[in-house]
C-alpha cells in the first residue's frame, strides 16, 4: 500500500488572524466577518434552521471541510433547534486537511464556537486518505471526513444528503471543486428536493448545477458582496453505471427497533452503535451470557493491523485501525488499558509502517527491539461487554430459530457461523477453534509482546496474576463439544510463545480457554444486507464472462447480517458496526463502495460462479 499521508496545506494569516491558503491564493473565510457570513450564505441558504425541524435525523454534505467554520456553525444551530433525541450526519470532503495546530489557530476567531471547536479539534484524525468517522456531541453527532479530492471521494461514497453546503475556493482558482464530474457526485447523494447553498453566483456553477437537476436561485450577497446561491435538487437522480450490480447497496427504510443476534464482539457492538444513533436495540444471545466464545477470553489484545498490500485487505485494514484506536479511547472506560502494543515480528515490515505515515506519531515509534504501538494495548473483556450492553434489551439463554418470531423492523445476525442457517445463505464460513493460556510468574511486563503470538501483561484474576498467551487458530468441528477440553499440545504452543516472546522469565501454565471463531474464506469480514436465496440465479452469466446488464442485486428485507471477523474481531467490529448502521438507517457510510464489495455477504456466491467459469 503506497503512503497515503496528505500534505497539510501551507498558511498565510491575515492580521485579523484568519488563514489563507498560499496554494490556492484564497481565503477559506471572510477574516472580518466569517461567522456571519456562514450564516447568511450557508445557514439561511438551505432554510436552516427550518428545513430540520421535526426530523429525527438530518444529513448535510460538504464540498471544502477547511477549518470547519461552516461545520461548527451548522451543529451550533443544529443542536439549539433540534429535537433532543435528533441525530446529525455531517459528510465533508477535504483533500488539504489542515494540521490540528493550524485548526485549532482558525477557530480560535469564534469563541462563541469555542466549546464545540474543543470537540473537532481533541477528534481530528490522522491526515492520511480515506475517511474518517467521528462521533461527536455524546453521538449525537456523526462527522465523516472523506480526506481525498471531492469528485472521486463523493463518487466512491453511499449517502442521502438532504441539504448542501458547497465551499471550494474560488471557480476560477480552484476549477476541481466545480467540474462537472462534482456536480454529478453531488446529485448522484441528493434526496429529492435536496436544499443546496454556496457562495458564489459563478456562471459555471449555475451551468453545472442546472445541468445535474438543480434549480438555482440567486439571493443578495453578504454585506456588500454581488450575491449567492439557494438551489433545490428537483431530478432527475442520476443513472450511474455500476460496475459491480451483484453487490449494490441496499435502499435503507425507516427502522426503530432493531434485533441483534448473537452476544459476542460483534453483536454487542453492533448495538451499541445502534443506541447511539437512536435505535431501540434487542440482543438475543443463545448462552446464558455475554461474550460466550472466543470474544471472552479474560483480555483480548488491541494491536494495529496495517496490511501494506494493494488489496482491500490494505486500505481496511489501515480504517479498521485507525477507527479503532480512537473508539476504544472514547468509549472503552477502564474495559480498555492503553499499555501499549511491541511487534517484534518482520523487521522490514516494521520499517515501512514507521516511515509510510500511515499512524499519527504518537500511534507508533520504531525502537530497536520492535515497532511500539504506544496507546494500543489489552482489552478487559468482561468490563467492556458491561459498557457495551449498557441500556440495550439483553435475551440471554434465548436460542433464536425463527427470525420471523422477532418483534424487530429489521435484524443483525452477529451469530459467527450460525448465521448462516439463521440467515438461509450461503456464507463459505470456516470454524475456527483459538486456544489461550494462562501463566503464573514471569516478568510483570508493561506491554504486550507480539510476534509469533503474543504476550500480555499481567493482569488481576480471582486466583492471582496472570499473564495470557496465545493463540492457537485451527480448524474445528462444531457440531460435537470436542473442540471444549483444553489441548495439551496448545499449552505447549502457548507456553513455546511465552517463552521466546519473554527469554529468561519462567513462567507456568496454570489454565487456558477455548473458544469458536468464524472466518471467511478470504480472511476478510462479512458484511451488509443479506442476499435472498436465489441471488446467485440472477449472475450464471458471470460464469461464461458474459458481460451485459446484469440485475442490482435482491435482499432480504430488514436482513443484515456482520460475522467472519476471524482473530481480529475486537479491532475490526467498531468501523464495521457503525458502516453497517450507517447502511441500515441511509447515513453516510464510511467505507468506500469498493471495500463494501471486498464486504459483500454475496462474495463468496459469486466467486464460486466465477470459478466454476475457470473449471467449467
Ligand atoms: N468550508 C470551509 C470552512 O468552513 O473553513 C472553507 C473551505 S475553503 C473555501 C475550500 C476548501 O476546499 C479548502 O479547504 C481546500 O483545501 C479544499 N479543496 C480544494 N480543492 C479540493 C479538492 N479537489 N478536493 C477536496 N477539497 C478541496
Amino acid at each position: 500500500m503506497t503512503s497515503l499521508r496528505l500534505i497539510p496545506p501551507a498558511l498565510d494569516w491575515t492580521a485579523e488572524g484568519a488563514p489563507r491558503s498560499r496554494g490556492f491564493d484564497d481565503i477559506y473565510y471572510a477574516p472580518e466577518a466569517g461567522f456571519a457570513e456562514t450564516r447568511h450564505v450557508f445557514l439561511d441558504g438551505i432554510g436552516a434552521p427550518e428545513v430540520w425541524a421535526g426530523r429525527a435525523r438530518f444529513t448535510l454534505g460538504e464540498t471544502g471541510f477547511g477549518t470547519g467554520l461552516n461545520f461548527l456553525a451548522a451543529w451550533d444551530l443544529w443542536r439549539r433547534t433540534a429535537a433532543a433525541d435528533a441525530r446529525l450526519d455531517y459528510l465533508a470532503v477535504e483533500a488539504y486537511p489542515l494540521q490540528r495546530d493550524d485548526l485549532r489557530r482558525a477557530l480560535a476567531l469564534w469563541p462563541e464556537l469555542q466549546p464545540l471547536a474543543d470537540q473537532l479539534i481533541a477528534a481530528w484524525p490522522h491526515g492520511v486518505a480515506g475517511s474518517h468517522l467521528l462521533s461527536l456531541d455524546g453521538g449525537r453527532v456523526r462527522l465523516l471526513l472523506l480526506f481525498g479530492d471531492a469528485a472521486s471521494m463523493l463518487a466512491a461514497t453511499e449517502a442521502q444528503v438532504d441539504a448542501w453546503f458547497l465551499d471550494g475556493f474560488a471557480p476560477s482558482k480552484n476549477p476541481d471543486m466545480w467540474s462537472p464530474a462534482l456536480f454529478a457526485a453531488v446529485a448522484r447523494l441528493s434526496k429529492p428536493g435536496a436544499r443546496l447553498a454556496t457562495f458564489t453566483v459563478a456562471g459555471v456553477v449555475r451551468r453545472g448545477l442546472a445541468a445535474t437537476g438543480f434549480t438555482c436561485e440567486k439571493r443578495p450577497g453578504f454585506g456588500t458582496k454581488r450575491g449567492c446561491l439557494a438551489a433545490r435538487f428537483e431530478g432527475p437522480a442520476p443513472v450511474v453505471k455500476d460496475a459491480t450490480p451483484w453487490f449494490a447497496p441496499p435502499v435503507a427504510v425507516p427502522v426503530r427497533r432493531i434485533a441483534v443476534i448473537g452476544g459476542g464482539i460483534a453483536g454487542l457492538t453492533m448495538a451499541r452503535v445502534l443506541m447511539s444513533r437512536g435505535v431501540a436495540v434487542t440482543l438475543y444471545e443463545k448462552a446464558g451470557s455475554l461474550l460466550p466464545e472466543a470474544s471472552g477470553n479474560p483480555v483480548a489484545v488491541l494491536e494495529p493491523w496495517i496490511d501494506l498490500g494493494e488489496a482491500p485487505a490494505g486500505r481496511f485494514s489501515l480504517a479498521a485501525t485507525l477507527h479503532a484506536l480512537r473508539w476504544y479511547r472514547d468509549y472503552a472506560g477502564d474495559g480498555f488499558e492503553p499499555c501499549g502494543v511491541l511487534a517484534q515480528e518482520d523487521r522490514a515490515w516494521q520499517e515501512r509502517v514507521a516511515a509510510g505515515g500511515y499512524l499519527p506519531p504518537e500511534d507508533v515509534s520504531l525502537q530497536a527491539d520492535g515497532l511500539l504501538f504506544p496507546r494500543a494495548g489489552m482489552i478487559h473483556t468482561a468490563r467492556l461487554a458491561m459498557r457495551l450492553a449498557d441500556g440495550v434489551d439483553l435475551r440471554l439463554g434465548q436460542d433464536i430459530a425463527r427470525l420471523e418470531d422477532l418483534d424487530a423492523d429489521a435484524v443483525v445476525l452477529a451469530a459467527s457461523f450460525g448465521s448462516e442457517a439463521l440467515g438461509g445463505f450461503p456464507l463459505s464460513l470456516a470454524v475456527r477453534r483459538g486456544q489461550v493460556s494462562l501463566l503464573e510468574g514471569g516478568a510483570p511486563l508493561g506491554q504486550v509482546l507480539s510476534g509469533k503470538g503474543y504476550v500480555t501483561p499481567v493482569f488481576v484474576t480471582p486466583e492471582g496474576l496472570r499473564h495470557l498467551a496465545g493463540a492457537s487458530f485451527a480448524a474445528a468441528d462444531p457440531s460435537t463439544e470436542d473442540w471444549r477440553a483444553l489441548a495439551e499440545a496448545d499449552q505447549q504452543a502457548n507456553l513455546e510463545i511465552f517463552q521466546n516472546l519473554l527469554p529468561g522469565s519462567p513462567a507456568r501454565l496454570v489454565g487456558g480457554r477455548t473458544g469458536l471463531r468464524a472466518a471467511s474464506v478470504d480472511h476478510l469480514p462479512i458484511m451488509g444486507a443479506l442476499p435472498v436465496a436465489d441471488y446467485a440465479a440472477d449472475y450464471g452469466g458471470l460464469a461464461h464472462g458474459r458481460r451485459g446488464d446484469y440485475p442490482q442485486a435482491r435482499y432480504q428485507p430488514g436482513r443484515y447480517v456482520l460475522t467472519g471477523l476471524g482473530a481480529r474481531g475486537y479491532l475490526t467490529a467498531p468501523l464495521l458496526a457503525e458502516t453497517l448502521a450507517a447502511q441500515i438507517l441511509g447515513a453516510p457510510v464510511p467505507l468506500p463502495r469498493s471495500l463494501l464489495d471486498a464486504l459483500h455477504p454475496g462474495r463468496a456466491a459469486i466467486r464460486a460462479i466465477r470459478r466454476a467459469k475457470k473449471t467449467g
